[in-house]
């Protein structure tokens, strides 16, 4: 391996980004998410879930310097804008990478990292690993990309659970009691036969499920009862 392989902060690839994978609804949801914690006094960066496939994320212009301390995480910007990514390696000295769309980034999330920007930036993700993997995490890139561009709802990375705007042909759905909860289309929990929870004031499918569930449904609320009204 050469020295620069665990270098903490490198671009590692150039990922062909269709244009077609823009448009998904996830990456909607994800660029409006991230414009939405521009001006509130919130985290600027959406969190990750690190799952070990592609995930979305993304954050608003200027993330303040922080360390993560997960690992090795891989990010590739889907969305036009400038954005450098500055990273102080353990000799303090600072690095800096600039991400343009489809350079894939690796970064040491255990190192202070910040950011500068033009815009808000909406990313694919891979991580973490405790050591540089850019073959398995490029795969991973490729595959959630492919599946935006393809359309996928099934399968196509988006951003975690707490950051998601549900609409209304979507559903929290499980196959049983005995399994998660998952973010679906309504139409194919329906077809599936699967459990969909409901509001337990309207039982109209619920937007946020009560955190207990299964053990509790009382808190399931669609987005009207969710709002109070
Ligand atoms: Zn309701």
């Amino acid at each position: 391996m050469s020295p620069q392989s665990r270098a903490p902060l490198a671009v590692v690839g150039l990922l062909n980004i269709p244009p077609a994978a823009l448009e998904h609804r996830f990456v909607m949801e994800a660029l409006a998410v991230a414009h939405s914690r521009e001006s509130e006094d919130l985290e600027r960066v959406i969190g990750t879930d690190n799952t070990g496939c592609c995930e979305l994320y993304g954050w608003a212009p200027h993330v303040a310097p922080h360390a993560d301390g997960f690992g090795f995480v891989y990010l590739v910007c889907l969305n036009d804008g400038k954005t450098s990514i500055s990273v102080r390696d353990t000799c303090g000295e600072i690095q800096e990478v600039f991400a343009p769309v489809g350079t894939v980034i690796r970064l040491d999330d255990r190192l202070e990292h910040w950011t500068s920007d033009t815009v808000a930036r909406v990313a694919a993700f891979a991580g973490h690993f405790p050591e540089p993997c850019d073959e398995a995490a490029i795969a991973q890139l490729k595959a959630g990309i492919a599946a935006l561009a393809e359309g996928a709802y099934t399968g196509a990375p988006r951003v975690r659970d707490g950051f998601r705007v549900l609409l209304d042909d979507e559903c929290w759905s499980a196959a049983t009691l005995d399994d998660e909860l998952e973010t679906t289309l309504l139409r194919d929990a329906t077809a599936a036969g699967r459990w969909i929870e409901i509001c337990s004031h309207c039982r109209k499918p619920a937007v946020r499920p009560d955190p207990k569930w299964p053990y509790s449904m009382a808190l399931s609320r669609c987005m009207k009862h969710l709002a109070g009204r």
